[in-house]
């Protein structure tokens, strides 16, 4: 059921304090922590601690929370000091996505070219 822990789910674990992460920030809703593959200086990934398998899925679903991500997203540029930076959501696997739950992407500290690949 969509907004309940999903046992196989990776960042359901996360949430969990059941797979490591470097969190860089934590609200009630919300986590943040760096992506494991950084694709520039700052790469840190905001969820919400409920399971929504996507974007589209946590917008229609729960759209306080998914202010709550969108708010975060903006907390954590402050916090890296980034006056640029680009929020970033893949939706469905032919736009890159494959972790199945809801994140936003927060990159900067470098040049970002548009339009993406
Ligand atoms: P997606 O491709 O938009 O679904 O993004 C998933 C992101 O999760 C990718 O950028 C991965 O590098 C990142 N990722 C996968 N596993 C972990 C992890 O254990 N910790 C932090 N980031 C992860």
């Amino acid at each position: 059921m969509t907004g309940e822990p999903q046992d196989d789910c990776l960042f359901c674990k996360i949430v969990a304090g059941q797979i490591p992460a470097t969190i860089v920030r934590e609200t009630d809703t919300t986590v943040a922590f760096r992506d494991i593959n950084p694709q520039a200086p700052t790469h840190v990934l905001v969820i919400p601690k409920a399971h929504h398998q996507d974007a589209a899925a946590l917008a229609a679903d729960a759209p306080q929370l998914a202010a709550d991500v969108l708010r975060e997203t903006r907390a954590v540029a402050d916090e890296e000091k980034l006056d640029s930076y680009r929020t970033v959501f893949n939706t469905g696997t032919g736009a890159g996505q494959t972790v199945w739950h809801a994140h936003a992407h927060v990159l900067g500290g470098r040049g970002l070219e548009w339009p993406p690949g």
